[in-house]
């Protein structure tokens, strides 16, 4: 049934793939040659209607779900079977690239055009998908088209979440034509998705293929430091109730934790709002937010400790008071360790360098994990830049990933001569 001769044989057009990148990468191109194309505006539309023309050239059957996922299907053999899926998103944060999302759809693109090109017929049929909103910048949360296509969000709450200017999703999606008549989430045999890496480690690895393992989890905390506003001329020093210097020390503390913790944790404090915020007062009042990242529920668990012990010392009893409230708790997610396995033996088979890493990131393969066979394929971008209108990647290294993803579908769905 299945010939690995053939598979050996097939690879993907790295230029074609790259120009269609390059035509989406206009929709939305900012001066600094970055990509602007927030989930369900006008240019998200055009990207939109742009995937569709050329999924449809492909002969796919097209269905738009009630949250904007689009799934363009590639019929199998055996309609029996499960489909094998593969996509991310065309939205971009506000100062975005033109690699992050995008690629996972046009590897997928570049998939199909292949097969197509060369008469491959597979047992399973093969969906290319299109998640709404998976940045979260105009709509919160992010992740929101996956997450409601596995059941983990719920779709009425979120078609009534609004942007900024109170235009719900149902709105937007109405006004770009994409609120779809399917009901949202199939199921799905095996899910993979490519995606840069948005961080340093392949590139300074010098590795073309990341073989992701899984997700870190992440908890979130909220923390009021409390002290006593007071002037700032007249309070001697032994006497001050400061909330920033005690937020300060935490700060630096916070840090320390996964450094010193190590194995792939990662801890910040990325916001801070002083109280009252003037120069000859001392600061009453500070809020500010702590995420931890880790591959391991205990490590997280652990840094938890090491925050609340850290909390405790810096309060100095009587001075100052600390309030901490944890308020997201997501799980390290690992991804199904036999399409892993698909992937780490695609990238040997075809020789690319590879290793394993792990997803620092969110993604919507990790929804997908938690509703089925899920696996990543990373790829290097330079100075691990994402998030960034100057988000580059090699053309040999997009290559490389979606030959990957080709001969990873291949061996899911199973390839008929
Ligand atoms: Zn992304």
């Amino acid at each position: 049934m299945v010939s690995r001769a053939a598979i050996t044989n097939v690879r993907v057009q790295a230029d074609r793939l790259w120009s269609s990148m390059m035509r989406l990468a206009e929709i939305g191109a900012t001066a600094r040659g970055g990509v602007c194309r927030l989930a369900l505006t006008d240019l998200d539309r055009v990207a939109r209607d742009q995937f569709l023309s050329w999924v449809r050239e492909l002969g796919c059957e097209i269905s738009i779900d009630t949250i904007g996922n689009i799934v363009a299907r590639r019929p199998g053999a055996d309609p029996a079977r499960l489909p094998v899926m593969t996509g991310s998103h065309l939205d971009t944060q506000p100062t975005g690239g033109k690699f992050d999302g995008v690629y996972g759809v046009m590897a997928g693109l570049e998939v199909m055009r292949t097969l197509n090109d060369k008469g491959i017929r597979t047992a399973a049929p093969l969906e290319l998908v299109v998640w709404t909103n998976e940045e979260g910048t105009r709509f919160s949360p992010i992740m929101m088209g996956s997450g409601v296509f596995t059941g983990q969000l719920s779709l009425d709450d979120m078609l009534k979440k609004q942007d900024r200017d109170g235009v719900s999703v149902q709105s937007a999606l109405a006004a770009i034509g994409y609120d779809g008549k399917r009901n949202p989430g199939h199921p799905v045999g095996a899910y993979f998705e490519a995606h840069i890496e948005q961080g340093p480690i392949l590139e300074n690895e010098g590795i073309s293929i990341g073989v992701v393992t899984g997700a870190m989890g992440q908890r979130w905390y909220d923390i009021e430091v409390i002290g006593l506003e007071s002037h700032a001329g007249t309070t001697p020093m032994d006497s001050r109730r400061d909330a920033l210097l005690a937020a300060s020390r935490l700060t630096v503390r916070v840090n320390e934790i996964a450094l010193e913790k190590g194995g792939n944790t990662r801890s910040t404090v990325g916001y801070m709002d002083v109280h009252p915020n003037s120069r000859n007062s001392i600061p009453g009042r500070v809020h500010l937010t702590v995420e931890f990242r880790g591959p391991e529920e205990n490590m997280l668990a652990a840094m938890e400790q090491e925050l609340n012990q850290a909390c405790d010392r810096y309060s100095e009893p009587g001075k100052l008071d600390f309030s901490i409230r944890r308020v997201a708790d997501i799980k390290p997610q690992p991804f199904f360790p036999p399409l892993v396995d698909v992937v780490r033996n695609a990238a040997q088979e075809l020789s690319y360098t590879h290793m394993e890493i792990l997803s620092g990131a969110g993604h919507d393969a990790v929804y997908m994990a938690k509703a089925g066979p899920a696996a990543m394929i990373f790829v290097p971008c330079k100075d691990g830049l994402s998030h960034n209108e100057l988000e580059d990647a090699k053309k040999e290294d997009l290559e490389a990933g979606t030959n990957v993803l080709l001969r990873s579908m291949l061996c899911a769905a199973e390839m008929l001569e």
